[in-house]
């Protein structure tokens, strides 16, 4: 009988048995099979020589336990090391071998991948002779494998009952579930890739650009195309644009608009500077723009029909404001020649004032006709040595009269003054007023003293006099200077003496003359 044959019956002896062909169970029944044939195998006598290389006492006990393996040899070792019963230890140990091989043969087959190479793998290592570090590490894989298991998968495809796969997966129906759901995805899918395609619409810009037609029509036409790995990217640019395209179109509409309400407010601005009858028309407008407004807030008009309405407004304005400027343009026609007429007047009326010599309050020489008669006085004095003299007077404290009774009345008291002063003087005396409450009279043929006595006369009348205003007694009294000609080296020095002796009469006290 050759080794082949020997090997042949062993793994058939396995198979009757029903033993795994394992290393353990096939040197066993290797040496069997090597045994009926009489065949010396080395390797099979091992067992029996490291046998009777023990204490007699081992052997006997050994040859009650019929060992036949090395590693029984070795277990029942161990067990009489550890001053266990061997017997027990070996079988025992052996059949939690076998045990373990099989419930990890069985998990193998378990339809779970992890736990099903966990399996093979602590199989193997059962096989190996593994020391006590080593069975630990693969106790800790399993205490791992079963913390960490999660079946909350079998929720989603409807399975309840874990405890009993095999009947949960039975109840399920899986030809209606598979076929149905290509379907629902295929509809879910083409309901989402037509959302998408709404989506790239621009909201604000009217029109949409080529490239957001091209992929939307793309997507439209296969839905399946949102299932490519380069889609994304794609519909990312797509929706940017579309933000450009809106942002753009925002830009153009707020500059339209800012156009016409610039247009409206120009408008305005017109309106209220060229025209008194504005508030009628421009009340119109403003109730206008808060229709507008409260339109706009109501309903969300649209940006169109608000730019309609204010360009309507705008057009509106401008008609109105043709019309009123027609009409003022009108008036400042009317206004332009009247105001060329006043200015001709004025004119004429100046010249007339020039040429006055009378002064308008009092009716009597103005300053202008004063000079005139001091310089013909002069040359009458230059000539013929005509002596003539000439008196200052000035109304005493005449501000408080104004300050007291007004204005109206401080010009009744020059008034009535004046009436006085011309009824003191001689016809051939002249009678002015040189400016303000000061009169001047220039006396001819009359000295300093001769002056004097005037002047003192007319202070004595003013004094007495009852200046009335509005039931009102008003006190008057007068200052006076006087200066003779004669006395004097030039005209200009007699009005300055007179104005001189006039000051000396206020500083001592008013209401007094002095020469
Ligand atoms: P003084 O005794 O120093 O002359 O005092 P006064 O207040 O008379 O003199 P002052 O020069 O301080 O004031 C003169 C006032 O005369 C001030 C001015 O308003 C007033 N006056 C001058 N001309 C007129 C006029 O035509 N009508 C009226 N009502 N007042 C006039
Ligand atoms: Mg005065
Ligand atoms: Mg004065």
């Amino acid at each position: 009988m050759t080794i082949q044959t020997i090997i042949k019956k062993a793994v058939k002896r396995l198979e009757l048995e029903g033993k795994l062909l394992t290393p353990d169970y096939y040197a066993e029944a290797f040496c069997k099979e090597a045994k009926i044939a009489k065949i010396n195998v080395e390797d099979c006598s091992h067992v029996k020589k490291f046998i009777t290389s023990l204490d007699p006492k081992f052997q006997k006990e050994l040859s009650q336990y019929r060992i036949k393996s090395l590693a029984e040899l070795v277990r029942f070792l161990v067990s009489r090391l550890n001053r266990t019963n061997q017997s027990f230890c070996s079988n025992n140990l052996e059949a939690q071998i076998i045990f373990t091989k099989r419930v990890l043969q069985a998990v193998e087959v378990l339809h779970n991948k992890e736990a099903s190479d966990l399996a093979k793998l602590s199989f193997k290592m059962l096989e190996d002779n593994p020391s006590t570090a080593i069975i630990d590490q693969f106790r800790q894989h399993w205490v791992n494998f079963v913390t960490t298991y999660d079946d909350s998968f079998l929720q989603l495809i409807g399975i309840k009952d874990k405890n009993d796969l095999q009947k949960s997966i039975q109840n399920l129906d899986f030809s209606s579930l598979s076929s149905s759901k290509t379907n629902d995805s295929d509809t879910a899918l083409s309901k989402v890739a037509s959302l998408l395609v709404s989506s790239f619409v621009p909201s604000i810009a009217s029109s949409i650009d080529d490239k957001i037609a091209n992929i939307s029509q793309k997507i439209n036409n296969n839905p399946n195309l949102l299932n490519t790995p380069n889609i994304e990217d794609e519909i990312k640019k797509v929706i940017k644009l579309r933000i450009a395209l809106d942002k753009k179109s925002v830009k153009e509409m707020i500059e339209s608009l800012d156009g016409v309400l610039d247009k409206l407010s120009l408008r305005l601005i017109e309106m209220i500077e060229n025209t008194d009858n504005s508030t009628v028309e421009i009340q119109k407008i403003k109730k206008e723009l808060e229709l507008y407004n409260t339109e706009n807030e109501k309903e969300k008009i649209s940006f169109k029909l608000a730019h309609k309405k204010l360009y309507t407004i705008a057009i509106a304005l401008e008609e109105n404001t043709k019309s009123l400027s027609n009409d003022l343009k009108e008036q400042r026609d009317e206004v332009g020649a009247l105001s060329k007429k006043i200015t001709k007047l004025e004119a004429e009326l100046e010249s007339v004032r020039e040429e006055s010599k009378e002064d308008f309050l009092t009716k009597l020489y103005n300053k202008r006709a004063l000079d005139e008669f001091m310089k013909i006085k002069e040359a009458e004095f230059d000539r013929y040595q005509h002596d003539f003299s000439i008196v200052l007077l000035d109304i005493d404290h005449f501000k408080l009269v104004n300050d007291n009774y007004g204005h109206d009345a401080g010009d009744a008291v020059l008034s009535a003054f004046a009436k006085i002063l011309k009824r003191e003087a001689r016809s051939v005396d002249i009678v002015g007023r040189f400016g303000g409450e000061e009169f001047m009279v220039i006396l001819s043929e009359t000295d300093a003293n001769g002056g004097a006595i005037f002047a003192e006369k007319v202070r004595i009348q003013v004094q007495k006099a009852k200046f009335m205003y509005k039931n009102e007694r008003i006190n008057v009294t007068l200052s006076a200077g006087v200066s003779e000609r004669k006395k004097n080296s030039s005209l200009n020095n007699v009005v300055k003496s007179a104005d001189n002796n006039l000051y000396k009469a206020k500083n001592n006290g008013r209401n007094q003359v002095v020469k």
